[in-house]
């Protein structure tokens, strides 16, 4: 039976995006169907914040090779410094100590995204067609039709597999009726780049406080991208402050590691959930990235989290091509499903406990942070499996994260 293509993507954001780049290497017509274009202004995945892209989608990464120019714009972390508001301990991640040159790397989701573009552009098999919504999905036996709408436009086309790469809010997840569980941290998180009184010299800093994480992560030209999370109810009236006093109210709850803050882009906010899925495929249609997932920023693991779902769901096609399977079938999918229920679920797991552990002024909680902080500085152990889990390299790595081909 013939299709327009043999998958299409819902979604160019950095996870469809980066799936399209995975799967352009395999004998497949793919189509991504973006709603923005990708250099907006309102692109909604591509936009102010900056991503920490761990070891292992580092990995993968090269394994697509796109790494060179990535890492040429991208802003190596080669230590992590971690403390709680308040508390004595403070645990100090080192990449030496893990044989690494880096422990990971901080890039602009706006350079991330035109470097995806220009992958996306170089490859025939692939058709961006954007700007362009999904409006409906639906199924018989052989393939899945959508219908998107461009330019007032209703189109239908049709194909083997569809992969909803659309974001916490996903239209194809709807379509499919996919059940969702959704938890609302009551934190908002405030994004911007904040220049520090003293060079970052590559160090990350993640600081507990009662109201929220506050992480700085390096970047270039001595600039630090900042994630300052605050209780909801507060965040309007510190959105609202000149820069000059958010700058203080920052030095107020984060101290002076980094020799106070001199200078702060414009802000943007982001309202902090947890969501969770029933079903990760109905029928010929399967969700991945924030569409399957959505975290607390609190250990910087959604998009990495995402790029693990890519790696997976490329190895689970590549292998049905090589068996003449139907990549759309629901054997196929529930191999996918298989291989990420368990590292999404444990991943949400822990950024909800590190969001609950450190967001709390319980007193047996904040003893507990302070000598977790000590006790993981001290023993190597545990220090070993923090940075392993930080890293992306836990648990059963697919072959592109192991730079094996697909
Ligand atoms: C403050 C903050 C800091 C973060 N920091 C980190 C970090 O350091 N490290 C990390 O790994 N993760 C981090 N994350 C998480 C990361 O940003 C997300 O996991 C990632 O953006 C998810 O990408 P996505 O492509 O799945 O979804 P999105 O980025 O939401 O993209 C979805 C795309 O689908 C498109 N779309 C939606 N509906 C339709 C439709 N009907 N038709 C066509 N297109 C559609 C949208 O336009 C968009 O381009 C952070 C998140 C926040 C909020």
């Amino acid at each position: 039976m013939r299709h327009d293509y043999d998958v299409i993507i819902i979604g160019g954001g950095m996870v469809g995006a980066t799936l399209a780049v995975a799967l352009a290497k395999l004998p497949l017509q793919i189509a991504v169907i973006e709603a923005f274009p990708f250099r907006s202004n309102n692109q909604p995945s591509y936009d102010a914040r900056s991503v920490a892209l761990n070891y292992g989608s580092k990995k993968v990464f090269k394994s697509l090779a796109v790494w060179s120019e990535l890492e040429a714009a991208a802003s190596p972390i080669k230590k992590i410094h971690v403390s709680s508001q308040g508390q004595f301990g403070v645990t100090r991640l080192n990449a030496q100590d893990e044989g690494l040159d880096a422990l990971g790397y901080v890039i602009e989701n706006r350079v991330l995204g035109n470097v995806l573009l220009k992958q996306i552009e170089q490859h025939d098999n692939v058709t961006l067609i954007c700007p362009a919504q999904l409006t409906d999905l639906s199924f018989n036996e052989d393939q899945a039709q959508v219908r998107i709408v461009q330019q007032d436009k209703s189109i239908p086309l049709n194909a083997q597999l569809i992969v909803g790469a659309d974001g916490e809010n996903s239209k194809v997840r709807e379509l499919l009726d996919i059940n969702v569980h959704k938890k609302d941290y009551q934190q908002t998180a405030i994004v911007s780049n904040v220049t520090p009184g003293k060079p970052h010299d590559n160090i990350a800093y993640e600081r507990f406080t009662p109201e929220g994480p506050i992480a700085i992560l390096p970047m270039t030209e001595n600039r630090c991208s900042l994630v300052f999370t605050v209780a909801s109810q507060a965040s309007a009236s510190i959105m609202e402050l000149d820069d000059k006093d958010f700058l203080n109210e920052l030095e107020k709850r984060f101290g002076f590691r980094t020799g106070g803050f001199s200078k702060t882009s414009k802000r943007f906010c982001y309202p902090l959930s947890l969501m969770k899925i029933d079903k990760h495929f109905k029928q010929r249609a399967v969700i991945i990235g924030n569409a399957a997932h959505a975290l607390h920023p609190i250990a910087g693991q959604g998009f990495n989290l995402g790029v693990r779902d890519v790696a997976s769901l490329v190895e689970v096609i590549a292998d049905a091509l090589r068996q003449q399977s139907d990549i759309g079938s629901s054997d196929v999918l529930a191999l996918y499903e298989k291989a990420r229920k368990k590292d999404q679920n444990t991943v949400a797991r822990i950024t909800d406990g590190l969001a609950q552990v450190f967001s709390n002024t319980l007193f047996p909680l904040t003893k507990l942070r302070s000598r977790g902080l000590l006790l993981a500085d001290v023993i190597p152990p545990i220090k070993h499996s923090m940075a392993q889990h930080a890293m992306g390299l836990a648990g059963r790595l697919p072959r592109i994260t192991r730079g094996l081909p697909l």
